[in-house]
C-alpha cells in the first residue's frame, strides 16, 4: 500500500529504535528521567523559547497550552478550519472551560485581523462578553493544504494581540515543515508567538509525542495540567529518544515537500483533476476528482483497490500527504494509480 492518508503513519526509524533501546530512564513525573529532559532542552532550545514539555499528542499539548493561556470563562480565537476547532473534540471547552471564537481562514490559512478584531467588541468591558485571552494560529495549516504563514502575517497577528492584551499560541503541529519549507530557523517560525506545540509524531517520524514550549512559568504550569489531563508518563524518555532523533534529521522533510510538489505536478497534467501545484508548499497536496464522474469517495475506494491509500478532507477535496515512508518511485506509482482510476 501506497500510504498518503497522513504522515502519522511514519514508522521508527532504525536509529529511532536504536535510541529507544538504550536511553537513560527515569520517572519523569518526578522530573527524572534524563532523556525526557534531554529532549525538551533541546527542543526549547530549538524553538527559541525558555523551556518545553512533552505530552502524549498534540491534541493534548495544545489542551494544556490554551488551559494554561486562558482562565475559564475566557475565550480564545481560533481558526474555523484549525484543527482546534475541528479535530480535538471540544477539549478546550469541556475540560477548560473556554468559548471558542471561530475566525475564518483564508484559503492560505491566515485569518484576517479585520475578522479577527470582530472577537475584540469595542464594549469590551460591558460583563456579558466572555473577555477574549488568546489567539490560536496553525502553522503549517493542514486542512488549508500544508501552506507556511508568512511571516510578515504573524508579526501583524502579534502586534495586534499586543495591542489587545492576549497572548498567541501556535499549533505548529508541522512546525519543522514550515521552516524547512521557508528555509527559517524554527526559532525564527515560533517568535512571534508566546507559545508552540510541534508534534514528533507526523513528519518528524517519532512513534509518539508532542512538545509544548514557552516561558519557564507558563511551562510549569502545562506540567501542571498535564498531568491532571492524565499525560504524566514514567519511563517516558523511551519515547523522547525516538523525539531526539526526530529532531535531529528534521531537514528530511525537505524529501517529503519535494515529493509532494512532484505529485501536485504530476496530478495537474492529469485531465479532470484540479489541483494548485503553486499552493503546494510542504508536504501535503488537495485536490479535487470530476465527481460527475466518479464521486470522491468512490475514486478514493478505487485508489485503494489498487494499492493507494488517500483520506477525504471536508469540502469536497482529497488530500495526500507525503512522509518518510514514501519514495519517488511510490509518487510515481501513485500517478499511475490516479490515472488508471480515471481512465477505467
Ligand atoms: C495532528 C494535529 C494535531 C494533533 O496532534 P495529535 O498528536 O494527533 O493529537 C494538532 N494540530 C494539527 C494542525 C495537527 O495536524
Amino acid at each position: 500500500m501506497i500510504e498518503l492518508r497522513s504522515d502519522t503513519f511514519t514508522l521508527p526509524t532504525p536509529d529511532m529504535i536504536k535510541a529507544m533501546a538504550s536511553a537513560p530512564l527515569g520517572d519523569d513525573v518526578y522530573g527524572e528521567d534524563p532523556t525526557v529532559r534531554a529532549l525538551e532542552e533541546l527542543a526549547a532550545r530549538t524553538v527559541g523559547k525558555e523551556a518545553a514539555c512533552l505530552t502524549p499528542s498534540g491534541t493534548m499539548a495544545n489542551l494544556a497550552a490554551l488551559m494554561a493561556h486562558a482562565p475559564r470563562g475566557s475565550k480564545v480565537l481560533v481558526g474555523a478550519e484549525s484543527d482546534i476547532h475541528l479535530y480535538e473534540a471540544g477539549g478546550a471547552s469541556v475540560c477548560g472551560g473556554l468559548v471558542y471564537e471561530a475566525v475564518p481562514n483564508q484559503s492560505d490559512g491566515r485569518m484576517l485581523l479585520d475578522d479577527l478584531a470582530k472577537g475584540f467588541p469595542d464594549d469590551a468591558d460591558d460583563p456579558q462578553f466572555a473577555r477574549p485571552a488568546l489567539i490560536c494560529v496553525e502553522n503549517t495549516h493542514n486542512r488549508c493544504g500544508g501552506r507556511v504563514l508568512p511571516s510578515s502575517h504573524l508579526r501583524e497577528v502579534r502586534d495586534f494581540a499586543d495591542a489587545r492584551g492576549v497572548a498567541v499560541h501556535m499549533d505548529g503541529a508541522r512546525l519543522f515543515n514550515a521552516a524547512v519549507a521557508s528555509a527559517t530557523p524554527p526559532a525564527e517560525v515560533a517568535r512571534h508567538a508566546d507559545s508552540v506545540q510541534f508534534c514528533l509524531s507526523k513528519g518528524l517520524g517519532a512513534p509518539i509525542g508532542s512538545v509544548v514550549a514557552g516561558t519557564a512559568g507558563f511551562i510549569d504550569e502545562v506540567r501542571r495540567i498535564r498531568k491532571m489531563l492524565g499525560g504524566g508518563m514514567r519511563q517516558a524518555g523511551v519515547i523522547a529518544a525516538a523525539g531526539i532523533v526526530a529532531l535531529e534529521t528534521h531537514d528530511r522533510l525537505a524529501d517529503d515537500h519535494a515529493n509532494a510538489a512532484h505529485l501536485a505536478e504530476g496530478l495537474a497534467g492529469l485531465s479532470g483533476i484540479e489541483v494548485d501545484p503553486a499552493a503546494v508548499e510542504t508536504n501535503i497536496v488537495m485536490f479535487r476528482v470530476p465527481e460527475e464522474r466518479l464521486t470522491r469517495q468512490a475514486f478514493i475506494a478505487a485508489a485503494a483497490a489498487r494499492g493507494l491509500a488517500l483520506a477525504e478532507l471536508g469540502h469536497g477535496r482529497i488530500r495526500a500527504v507525503t512522509h518518510a515512508g514514501v519514495g519517488r518511485e511510490d509518487i510515481d506509482r501513485a500517478l499511475a494509480v490516479v490515472r488508471d482510476v480515471l481512465t477505467s
